[in-house]
C-alpha cells in the first residue's frame, strides 16, 4: 500500500504545469484531489515517475455563467459543486448527483476534472455531463479545444485526453428554466460505486415531453448516451407503458460484468429500474410550459 517513488511538482499557472507535462511524457500525471490516482498508485496499477499537482493554479477553479453556459473549473471540488448556489439554480443535477458521490471527506478534495477525466466507468458526473450536452475544455501544447462528453469516453480509462492535455473547465449549456432532472443511483451502501444509475433531463411542454436526454453510469466500459430510450418518451406524459419501453431500450444497450455489485444480468435489470425511476421524477418535477 506505499506508492512508488515520485517527483511532486506543483506549478503556480496552467503553461507551467503544461510545460512540466510535455517534458515528462508518459512519466507524468496530473495530479488534482488524489482520490481515484493515489489508490491506484499504492496499489501499483499506476506508477507515474512525475506528479502535477494542480491545486495551485487559481485560474483552473470556480464556477461561472458567460452566454447562457456555466463553465466550472476543472479543479473545482464536488463539496464546492454541493455548496454553489448558482448550480443549484441552474444545473440542480449537478447539487443531486455530487450528493451521493463517496463521502464528505472525499467530496472535500475530489474534484469535477479529475471525476470526469478519470475514465473510471463508476464516475457519476459523466453521465450527467453527456445528459447535459457538456463540452469538456482541453488544453495542451499545441493550443486548446472542446470535446464533447458524448464523444469522449472510448473504454475504461481510455478517454480522448491526449497525455500533453489537461481538462481546465467542463462548459455545459443551461436547460431551461423549469426543466426535469433526476440521478437515480442504486448503490449497495453510502459510499459505493454505482451498481447502476441514470441520468435524465428533460423538458415538458403543454404536458408531454418536448426533449430529453438520458445517460447511464457503470453498466459498460463507459458511461452510456441512451439516445434511443430519450427518443421514445418525446410527445409522451411518461405513462407507465412508456417509463417500461424506455426502461427497455436503456437494458438494451447496457453491457455490464458480472461483479461485487451483482450478475450482469441484475446489474443490466437496475438499469431498466433507474432509468424508469429517473424520467419518473425527472417528469414530476418539470414545470409544464405553455
Ligand atoms: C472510497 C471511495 C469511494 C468513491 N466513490 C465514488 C462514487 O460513488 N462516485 C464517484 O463518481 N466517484 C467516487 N470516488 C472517486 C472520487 O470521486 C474521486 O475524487 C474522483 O473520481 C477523481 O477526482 P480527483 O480530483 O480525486 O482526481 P485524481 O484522483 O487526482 O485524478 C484522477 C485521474 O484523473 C486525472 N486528472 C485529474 N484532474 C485532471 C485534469 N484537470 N486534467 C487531466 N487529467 C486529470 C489524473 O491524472 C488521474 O489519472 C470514490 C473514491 C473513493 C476513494
Amino acid at each position: 500500500m506505499i506508492p512508488g517513488p515520485f517527483i511532486y511538482h506543483r506549478p503556480a499557472s496552467l503553461a507551467e504545469a503544461l510545460t512540466v507535462l510535455s517534458t515528462h511524457g508518459d512519466e507524468a500525471r496530473p495530479l488534482a484531489g488524489g482520490h481515484s490516482l493515489i489508490p491506484m498508485m499504492k496499489l501499483r496499477m499506476a506508477s507515474p515517475e512525475h506528479l502535477i499537482d494542480l491545486g495551485g493554479i487559481k485560474d483552473l477553479r470556480g464556477i461561472c455563467e458567460t452566454a447562457g453556459d456555466i463553465v466550472i473549473g476543472a479543479t473545482t471540488t464536488q463539496a464546492e459543486l454541493i455548496k454553489s448556489d448558482l448550480l443549484a439554480a441552474k444545473l440542480p443535477i449537478i447539487r443531486e448527483t455530487a450528493q451521493q458521490i463517496a463521502d464528505p471527506q472525499i467530496r472535500a478534495k475530489g474534484t469535477l476534472g479529475g471525476n470526469v477525466a478519470n475514465g473510471d466507468p463508476g464516475n457519476d458526473m459523466p453521465a450527467v455531463m453527456q445528459a447535459l450536452g457538456a463540452q469538456y475544455v482541453l488544453q495542451g501544447s499545441g493550443g486548446k479545444r472542446s470535446v464533447p462528453a458524448r464523444d469522449f469516453y472510448q473504454g475504461s480509462y481510455f478517454t480522448a485526453l491526449q497525455q500533453d492535455e489537461i481538462l481546465v473547465a467542463v462548459q455545459i449549456p443551461a436547460p431551461p428554466a423549469g426543466h426535469g432532472y433526476a440521478y437515480e443511483k442504486l448503490k449497495r451502501k453510502i459510499g459505493d460505486y454505482a451498481t447502476a444509475a441514470t441520468a435524465v433531463i428533460l423538458t415538458v411542454s403543454g404536458g408531454k415531453v418536448s426533449s430529453a436526454s438520458i445517460a447511464l453510469t457503470n453498466v459498460a466500459p463507459t458511461p452510456l448516451f441512451a439516445a434511443e430510450a430519450a427518443k421514445l418518451i418525446i410527445g409522451t406524459a411518461c405513462d407507465a407503458a412508456t417509463l417500461q419501453r424506455a426502461a427497455e431500450a436503456a437494458k438494451a444497450i447496457a453491457d455490464p460484468a458480472t461483479d461485487g455489485r451483482g450478475t450482469a444480468e441484475y446489474r443490466r435489470e437496475m438499469a431498466g429500474v433507474m432509468t424508469a425511476r429517473a424520467l419518473a421524477k425527472a417528469f414530476a418535477r418539470a414545470k409544464t410550459g405553455a
